[in-house]
């Protein structure tokens, strides 16, 4: 575990530090001696993953721990469809591992960058009524607390810990390993196809009843969507992939290059931005797929880009929009990128987006180089006041106070991490804004 000190970076480049030490342990022990230390010298340690946090929760002028020598499969208990993997492993090498198995994640969000402890700390999502974020599925976990503890937190052991653990925001300790319950393997039908706002709002509950995985992408400045509506189905179903022509320019012309001169050209020319977003509404076509779940769930995103993204009560969601619509055209701003529309289940971790109701989820997103920030302002102003809640991993500039208001299980949280870190080993400044000191 050689020191290095590196600057640090987020994916968006939005948010940078300078930890003093880097430090990449390979296994409990180290992180445990490192702790103590930290906690000893009163410095603070913040674990990361790949860095793919809008926000600054994974900032850190403390030791930096850099997890990626600790990836891949621990063990795995195939008569529970449960897999142990290490905290550093990444999403896109989980169909390696779990496809040998017959596993699968029961469901995933766009992209697979993203380790599986950082995607669970931050309440990861993708889309699915009845279907939790991936932290709902963590059954447990090992975790060095802030005294240097290790800890096993599982239906067992500490049972009471979990809700917490599970969806941590990095504020409890460094998990080591992570239990995953998982689904056996199974096959994605994807019909993506265009719809007019006003009829997908109309129907935008049943829409997600009705359906596995139920999303849209509404284009603003233009009154059409597309939706994305994926049908679980088994293994032997066999598959009818994506042609690689059509995956090329969807997700290569449209969702990257198309999308990037688009962002590029807004800077310099936004009176041009409505045109271009009817223009790739008109150019998305109907497309109806089979194939393996990851496949399906997941897509490249090359064009970087800010995202801020609200959980709403489900019925909230098309009132919402339809001030967005107002709001948008009413302070004249122009945008590109298209507003995502998802939905997942109820669930009971204390700090998940969705603790306790059924959620409808939107986000709104920025071209990286555009340094217009009132389209978010704007944007979160009409989305916390659905009783929205913050993706914790996504821009947004809410504190612990109203944050407390949001969450019944906030209070609860506070507790755990008074127990598990007293002396606030893994404090950074975001953390503190979003739960206090
Ligand atoms: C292009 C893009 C697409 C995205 N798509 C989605 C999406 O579809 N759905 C969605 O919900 N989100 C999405 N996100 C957000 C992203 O999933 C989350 O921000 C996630 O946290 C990133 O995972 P990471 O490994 O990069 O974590 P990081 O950003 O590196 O870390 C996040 C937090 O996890 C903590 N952490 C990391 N490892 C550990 C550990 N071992 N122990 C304790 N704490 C730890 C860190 O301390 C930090 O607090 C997207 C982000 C990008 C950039």
């Amino acid at each position: 575990m050689l020191p290095v000190t590196v600057a640090w970076q987020n994916w968006s480049g939005t948010e940078r530090s300078n930890p003093a030490l880097e430090l990449s342990p390979e296994g409990a022990d180290q992180i445990s001696d490192t702790v103590r230390l930290a906690r000893t010298t009163g410095t603070t340690v913040k674990p990361i993953g790949a860095s793919h946090s809008f926000t600054a929760i994974g900032a850190t002028e403390g030791i930096r721990l850099d997890l990626s020598r600790l990836r891949g499969l621990v063990n795995a208990d195939l008569g529970r469809s449960r897999v142990t993997l290490w905290a550093g492993t990444r999403l896109w090498e989980l169909p390696h591992i779990l496809n040998p198995l017959g596993l699968a994640l029961e469901n995933m969000g766009d992209i697979d960058r993203q380790t599986i402890s950082g995607a669970t700390s931050t309440g990861t999502h993708g889309t699915g009524l009845a279907l939790g974020g991936i932290a709902t599925r963590v059954v447990g976990a090992t975790l060095v607390d802030g005294t240097g503890g290790i800890r096993v937190i599982d239906e067992e052991s500490s049972p009471e810990l979990l809700p917490a653990v599970a969806l941590g925001l990095g504020a409890l300790g460094v998990l080591v390993t992570v239990t995953i319950q998982c689904v056996p393997r199974f096959l994605l039908r994807a019909v993506e196809a265009p719809a007019p706002l006003a009829e997908v709002l109309e129907n935008y509950v049943e829409l997600n009843r009705a359906s596995d995985h139920f999303e849209f992408y509404w284009f603003p400045h233009t009154k059409g969507t597309r939706t994305k509506t994926n049908t679980r189905l088994p293994l032997d179903a066999g598959t009818k992939p994506l042609g690689r022509a059509s995956r090329f320019v969807d997700e290569e012309i449209v969702n990257n290059v198309l999308l990037g001169a688009v962002v590029g050209v807004e800077s310099l020319a936004t009176g041009i931005t409505p045109r271009v977003n009817q223009a790739i509404e008109a150019i998305s076509s109907r497309r109806d797929y089979t194939d393996e779940s990851h496949r399906v769930f997941i897509t490249r995103r090359r064009v970087k880009f800010r995202e801020m993204e609200y959980a709403l009560p489900l019925e909230a969601v098309p009132e919402a929009l339809r001030e967005l619509r107002v709001m948008i055209e009413r302070k004249g701003h122009t945008v590109s990128f298209p507003i995502e529309v998802r939905a997942a289940a109820a669930d009971d971790l204390l700090l998940s987006t969705a603790s306790g109701r059924e959620s409808g989820y939107i986000a709104v997103h920025r071209f990286i180089k555009d340094r217009d920030h009132e389209y978010f302002r704007d944007a979160e102003a009409i989305l916390a006041a659905h009783d929205g809640r913050p993706h914790w991993g996504k821009m947004h500039t809410l504190g612990a106070a109203e944050l407390a208001e949001r969450y019944p299980g906030f209070e609860r949280f506070l507790e755990v991490r008074d127990e598990l870190d007293p002396d606030r080993v893994f404090q950074n400044a975001y953390l503190a804004r979003v739960l206090g000191e």
